[in-house]
């Protein structure tokens, strides 16, 4: 094992004013994080190095053009930090390499035998610590030059960006060529960011909130004003979120920041058509009357909740149109039969130059006129659409306009949004339409208006503010000012749950061969770990069972992740196999209750040490378009909780 200490003595990773970044100071942070466990903590290590570059790297001067080299510093490390090479919207900047090629990059560039490397690899299970080991056996000849983050995130973007026949043995010769110059921990880290996965215990989230607090100790100087300090943090932490949400892009945001200051950085990163919103996402509820205290005194409107897929549409001033998915992925070429779609609602609205519509896509029956089932919406190919071979047609439910014509109007309240999308918006029958919707607060014709939008193939009804400043879109949150009632779900916890795969058991009688339940997680956005929340084994069919294991066998994993929060102490609870972080289960379930052996939430509530667990989980499907980190957060899970202990 190598000693970090004696390592850094003899490899200073500091970072030099107006010198290239060392790799060697970006993973000595990695270090820290992977070890501190505490949030606050973690928060202070970064936050502490991205200031640190950004003295380090501007001059002396505490606002620029955003142009300069503290720029372009500070969104290389962001992005190392969070293992993208650019925002999520843009394609082929994925890392994620498969086990086999890294494990033979490693093999040609120690020297070490394929056998050797992998028996480390079952026995580790973390292909970055075998890298690590792998380096520190290495005879060296001459000491390498050291890494730069530049150089890193140059050659991690080549590899990302290279496809084709010869791509494999670039992506292998790029690897070698920086694994030969990597010291210390730096080969444990290059590894697991080439595999997607560095395990730093530290989520988005929380690089935003770091990023916010080290703007306001490089804005405010050497010596700060706690106090001044305090606010100023708060009201950067608002700017940062609101500026993220409206433009997800690290780039824009840093270089805003440099430029106008962290306390306005909102202002000046606005929706654009072209860059996907984060969607404003609703609040479970169970029943008409809690809706009815939740939105007491307010007028609201009640829209059909059609069941199909979030697309928000994207007309840039160009002519060009994009469509975003919930996940903000670009999933314009998996719906090419939108394109026409699109041109002809240019065509019947000659004064749009620009606009941002949210909507659903929906699975839609052309000769019976009517919505079919998300079931159907899900045979739909995922790659490689052709237009021609398209069987399932759609069409669009439009029930927000974000922008129009160069001008974002999310702060207006709906009622005027929505007057904008009907006036500037003309309906194609069966192709883009508008969601149905009932302006009443009348329980008895809610309630009627909720039957009604079942018999039309819908999953039930979103309840939404209609007024004033409430009402306003609020980018990625999840708010009170929306609700979601699911008849499937009146009376029960209000919603099902999107829940991580993190573990499996070794089926038994009729499941022999075959997983015969799982262990779920809910993910943690503050920590970034994936919280154990319980072992699911109803509503599997057999073609289902045998389909998990084809697609979950080479995500098997000999350890249990570092960022796994499970309990140690009850063997029962444990699964047999670990897997990768991979899959979305939707669960249906009974209730939620405390636990001892079931970790989710424990950091939000009580002692810490009990988390929160569900009841009579039920398989309902495989959620293909969340990713792992997109699943119920424990967050949500405490306060379902709480809203669930409030009705009893
Ligand atoms: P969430 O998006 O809340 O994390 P989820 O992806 O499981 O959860 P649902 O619980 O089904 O989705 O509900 C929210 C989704 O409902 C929205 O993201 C949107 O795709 C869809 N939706 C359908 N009709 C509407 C509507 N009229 N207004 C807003 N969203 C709607």
């Amino acid at each position: 094992r190598i000693d970090n200490e004696v390592h850094r003595a003899r490899n200073p990773s500091k970072i030099i004013a107006n010198k290239p970044i060392p790799y060697a100071a970006l993973c000595d942070v990695f270090e820290k994080l992977e070890e501190e466990a505490g949030r606050l903590k973690n928060l202070a290590i970064a936050s502490e190095f991205f200031c640190d570059l950004l003295r380090k790297s501007s001059k002396g001067e505490r606002k620029s053009d955003g142009e300069g080299p503290a720029a372009q510093n500070l969104i290389e490390v962001t992005y190392l930090m969070i293992n993208r090479l650019g925002p999520d919207y843009e394609p082929d900047l994925e890392l994620g390499l498969g086990e086999t090629l890294l494990l033979k990059a490693l093999g040609q560039s120690t020297g070490r035998e394929m056998r050797h490397i992998r028996d480390d690899y079952h026995k580790l299970g973390d292909i970055g610590k075998v890298a690590q080991i792998s380096r520190s056996r290495q005879p060296i000849m001459f000491k390498p030059k050291s890494l730069t983050i530049h150089q890193v995130f140059n050659n991690l973007t080549e590899i990302a960006k290279s496809t084709g026949n010869s791509s494999q043995s670039k992506k292998i010769g790029i690897i070698n060529r920086m694994l030969a110059a990597c010291e210390g921990q730096e080969a444990k880290f290059l590894m697991r960011s080439l595999e997607g996965k560095l395990r730093i215990n530290f989520g988005e989230k929380s690089v935003l909130m770091a990023l916010a607090k080290a703007f306001v100790e490089f804005e405010g100087g050497e010596q700060g004003d706690n106090d001044i300090n305090a606010k100023a943090l708060v009201i950067a932490q608002e700017q940062i979120k609101e500026a993220f949400s409206q433009t997800p892009n690290y780039e824009m945001i840093v270089r805003n920041s440099l430029k106008y200051g962290i306390s306005h950085v909102a202002e000046h990163c606005t929706l654009k058509p072209g860059i996907p919103v984060k969607p404003m996402l609703a609040k479970p509820t169970k029943s008409i009357s809690e809706i009815m205290d939740t939105l007491q005194g307010q007028t609201f409107t009640c829209e059909y909740k059609y069941d199909g897929e979030r697309a928000q549409i994207h007309l840039m001033p160009n002519g060009d149109m994009r469509v975003y998915s919930r996940n903000s992925e670009n999933m314009t070429e998996r719906y090419p039969d939108l394109i026409p779609v699109v041109q002809e609602l240019r065509a019947e609205n000659p004064e749009i130059e620009s606009l941002i519509l949210d909507s659903e896509c929906v699975a839609w029956d052309t000769e019976a006129h009517k919505i079919l089932p998300f079931q159907v919406l899900s045979t739909r190919k995922r790659k490689d659409v052709q237009e021609k071979d398209i069987k399932v047609r759609v069409c669009l439910f439009v029930f927000d306009m974000l922008f129009y014509n160069g001008e974002p109007i999310i702060q207006k309240p709906l009622n005027e949004r929505r007057e904008f999308l009907y006036k500037h918006v003309k309906q194609i029958p069966q192709k883009l339409q508008f969601a149905t919707k009932l302006d009443s607060t009348s329980t008895e014709e809610m309630s009627a208006f909720l039957d009604q939008s079942v018999h039309d193939s819908c999953e039930g009804l979103m309840i939404k503010s209609l007024y004033g400043s409430g009402s306003r879109y609020e980018p990625s949150k999840r708010s009170r000012n929306w609700l979601k009632l699911k008849k499937d779900y009146l009376e029960g916890v209000g919603d099902s749950l999107d829940l991580v795969v993190i573990g499996g058991y070794i089926g038994k009688g009729k499941r022999t061969g075959w997983y015969g339940g799982f262990l779920l997680a809910s993910y943690n956005q503050d920590t970034g770990e994936y919280e154990s929340v319980c072992k699911i084994g109803t509503g599997f069919s057999e073609e289902l069972l045998a389909n998990l294991r084809e697609q979950l066998k080479p995500k098997e994993i000999s350890q249990p992740k570092a960022s796994y929060v499970y309990s140690r102490d009850n063997s029962n609870a444990e699964p047999d196999i670990w897997f990768e972080p991979y899959m979305v289960f939707e669960v249906k379930v009974a209730d939620l209750t405390t636990s001892p052996i079931y970790k989710s939430g424990a950091s939000y509530f009580g002692d810490g040490e009990k988390g929160i667990s569900l009841r009579f989980p039920r398989f309902i499907q495989i959620r293909q378009d969340k990713s792992t980190e997109d699943a119920t957060s424990s967050e949500q899970i405490v306060e379902m909780f709480e809203s669930q202990a409030v009705m009893q």
